[in-house]
């Protein structure tokens, strides 16, 4: 099965993001840069939702795929680096959200996944 990161915001103004599933190989991203470079690692991971002045923003459901470059990055535990490629590539995509929050977003996504990740 494959899986698509998707950032959208719900009907209580609320940032979520999701993993599109997606059994066609073409729609396979990077969950950390949005890479489409095959192949991934899986990355086992508790599921966790993200909050934002005590509210939740985000839910992260299930195990993450990284691309080479982002697992090489994972297993050095090399935090930043992974940040500033994800917020990097982030840019290069579109967005409802502001680049403050887009990147508030990611930092904190991303500290998540570490401490749930299995
Ligand atoms: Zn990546």
């Amino acid at each position: 099965m494959n899986r698509e990161p998707r950032f959208y915001t719900d009907s209580e103004g609320r940032t979520c993001i999701t993993m599109a599933e997606s059994d066609r190989i073409e729609d396979q991203l990077c969950d950390f840069c949005s890479a489409r470079s095959h192949p991934f690692k899986a990355y086992k991971c508790k599921d966790f939702t993200t909050k934002y002045n005590g509210h939740p923003v985000t839910n992260s459901l299930g195990d993450w795929l990284a691309c080479a470059d982002c697992a090489e990055l994972i297993d050095a535990d090399q935090r930043e680096g992974l940040f500033q490629r994800a917020s990097k590539l982030a840019d290069q995509r579109s967005g409802a959200l502001d680049e403050v929050l887009r990147m508030t977003a990611i930092r904190a996504i991303h500290g998540q996944f570490f401490e749930n990740k299995l």
